[in-house]
C-alpha cells in the first residue's frame, strides 16, 4: 500500500478589534498580510465574562485546527506586561481582567493584546500610508481622540500609544470626561461634542464649528510633532474617514503655523480596517518594540 503523506496544516491566526460600540473577528493566513476574512461582528459586551465567552464561540465556531495566535485591538491603555488592560473609559467592565490569560487557556495559542492605536499605527506602517516614513503616528478621531507614535532609527523601534486628546490647550475652560479641565478632546471627541451639542457631529453643519474643529487639532497635532519629531501622521477614526476633506484644511492650517519642520497628513489607508489588520499584524512585531 502507497505511504499517504498528509499535507501539514497551515496556521491559523484571529485578529480581533474590540472597539467601544462593535467587535470584529477576523481570520488570517498571515499575520503579515493585509487579507482577512470576517469571522464575526457583534456588539461589545460591556461584561468582561459575556464578551469573552462571544469570542470563544465566534473562534470554535470555525473549527480551526491549528491556531497559532490570536491579537488583539483594543480600545483602552494596557498593563506594562501587555496582558490586560489598565485604563478603559468605554469598557470599565474589562479592567484588570485576565484577558490574554483567558484566551492562551482556552485555546493554548500565543495571544497578545495592544491599544486600538498602537494597532492602527502597525496596519499603516506596514500597509498603508505612512510605509516610508520611520519617525510617525496614527492619530484617530472618533468617539474620542488617541493616537501612537513609531520611532525607528536603523534596527531599533519602539512603538508607543499617547495621549493626544487629553493634552490642555491655553485658555480652554471646558471639562473633558477624563476629569481634566481643557483637553483638546473637548473639542474633538465625538462623544464629548454629542453631550455638549445634543446631537451627533455629523448632524453638525456650522461651518464655525468645523473651523474650530480643525483649528484646535492642527494645534494639537503641531503639539505632537514638536514633542516627537514625527514627520508624518495617518489620521483615521469616522470623523476623519467620513469627512475626508477635513484633511486638506487641517495641513493648511499646520503649514501656516509650523517652523524648522515639516509634518504631512495622510488619510488611514486601511480606513476602518487598521485596528483589525493591526490586531493580527502584533504576532509578527517583537513584544518589546511596544511600549505599553
Ligand atoms: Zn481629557
Amino acid at each position: 500500500m502507497a505511504n499517504v503523506q498528509k499535507e501539514p496544516v497551515k496556521p491559523d491566526y484571529i485578529g480581533i478589534d474590540i472597539g467601544g460600540t462593535n467587535t470584529r473577528l477576523g481570520l488570517f493566513q498571515s499575520p503579515g498580510m493585509p487579507g482577512f476574512a470576517t469571522l464575526a461582528k457583534f456588539p461589545t459586551c460591556q461584561r468582561y465574562e459575556q464578551q469573552l465567552q462571544g469570542i470563544i464561540t465566534a473562534i470554535e465556531s470555525v473549527g480551526l485546527t491549528n491556531l497559532a495566535g490570536i491579537g488583539v485591538s483594543i480600545a483602552g491603555r494596557i498593563a506594562r506586561d501587555g496582558r490586560s488592560v489598565i485604563v478603559a473609559p468605554n469598557l470599565p467592565g474589562y479592567i484588570d481582567m485576565p484577558f490574554a490569560q483567558d484566551l492562551s487557556n482556552q485555546f493554548g495559542c500565543l495571544t497578545r493584546l495592544a491599544h486600538d492605536a498602537v494597532c492602527g499605527l502597525l496596519a499603516e506602517k506596514k500597509f498603508g500610508f505612512l510605509q516610508h516614513f520611520d519617525r510617525c503616528a496614527y492619530v484617530t478621531v472618533s468617539t474620542g481622540t488617541g493616537a501612537a507614535i513609531q520611532l525607528t532609527k536603523a534596527a531599533i523601534t519602539l512603538i508607543s500609544s499617547i495621549e493626544i486628546g487629553h493634552q490642555i490647550l491655553d485658555g480652554n475652560q471646558r471639562f473633558c470626561l477624563c476629569g481634566q479641565v481643557g483637553c483638546l478632546e473637548t473639542f474633538t471627541g465625538g462623544k464629548q461634542i454629542e453631550l455638549r451639542y445634543g446631537h451627533a457631529i455629523a448632524e453638525i453643519t456650522d461651518s464655525a464649528f468645523w473651523e474650530n474643529f480643525c483649528a484646535k487639532l492642527a494645534i494639537g497635532l503641531i503639539n505632537l510633532a514638536m514633542l516627537t519629531r514625527i514627520d508624518a501622521v495617518a489620521m483615521s477614526g469616522a470623523i476623519m474617514l467620513n469627512n475626508p476633506h477635513l484633511l486638506m484644511r487641517i495641513q493648511q492650517r499646520i503649514d501656516t503655523m509650523i517652523r524648522g519642520s515639516m509634518l504631512r497628513l495622510g488619510l488611514a489607508l486601511s480606513g476602518e480596517d487598521a485596528p483589525l489588520i493591526g490586531a493580527a499584524l502584533l504576532l509578527d512585531v517583537p513584544e518589546e518594540t511596544i511600549l505599553h
